[in-house]
């Protein structure tokens, strides 16, 4: 089931009252069309019947798409700062939904799923795409660091962030874009050759320490090597 419930919001434009339908859970499986419009950038989006201003709630719901092998604690850009605590809260809901300490049958559908926690829409967003496109989102965060050591001058920043975009037709490269997160502002784009995925997936041992601290919890986003200690990887 996708549940919904009713928020009071004030535009931030001309500071009218607005409700709006929150969603607290995403079940793709049944719903479709909202892992669409979470793919085509407009889930959460309303605007303002006083002023028109247009303006997006910031996510905060988990995500299900067992089809896929997919769930997301999918949570606001402003709560990146809290990751630690907030993969606690993930893993123990996850574990009450679909692991250890779910009855029988949802454990059969949990055991095929990634577990994964997101802050933002570009993030969340990125990682549907990954996996429609089949690739490893560890390998994704690798490619990033990569980028990172590559270029001369890069947009890094609190409240920055490089996202997969999509793909480039002609050359079958990877699109990444520097964005920020909490407006969804594009800075500015890249293409990366489709060869940086293979040559990283054929190295595995070169990446394994990378790969290690990628995947202490379930927010696997390259943005934690940048944040302070974390947890140990082991
Ligand atoms: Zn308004």
């Amino acid at each position: 089931m996708s549940l919904f419930h009713p928020v009071n919001l004030v535009c931030p434009q001309c500071e009218a009252p607005v409700t709006m339908m929150a969603v607290g859970s995403v079940n793709a499986d049944r719903r479709p069309d909202l892992r669409e419009d979470i793919l085509s950038d407009r889930f959460q989006d309303m605007s303002c019947e006083a002023c028109s201003e247009s303006f997006r709630l910031q996510p905060q719901f988990n995500y299900l798409d067992a089809g896929r092998g997919q769930w997301i604690a999918a949570m606001p850009a402003n709560r990146l700062r809290d990751h630690l605590e907030l993969e606690d809260e993930a893993r123990e809901l996850f574990s009450t939904s679909y692991g250890d300490a779910a009855p029988a049958a949802a454990r059969d559908v949990g055991g095929g799923l990634a577990v994964r926690l997101t802050f933002g829409w570009p993030a969340v967003r990125e990682k549907l795409l990954v996996r429609q496109l089949e690739l490893d989102d560890v390998i994704v965060e690798m490619m990033k660091l990569h980028i990172l050591r590559s270029v001369e001058s890069v947009p890094l920043a609190e409240g920055i962030e490089l996202r997969l975009t999509g793909t480039d037709d002609d050359t079958g490269g990877y699109v990444f874009a520097w964005l920020e997160t909490a407006s969804e502002q594009y800075i500015e784009y890249l293409t990366v050759p489709a060869e940086l995925y293979e040559a990283i997936h054929a190295n595995p041992d070169g990446w394994q320490a990378i790969r290690d601290r990628l995947e202490t919890g379930p927010f696997v986003d390259m943005q934690k090597l940048y944040m302070g200690e974390g947890r140990a990887a082991g």
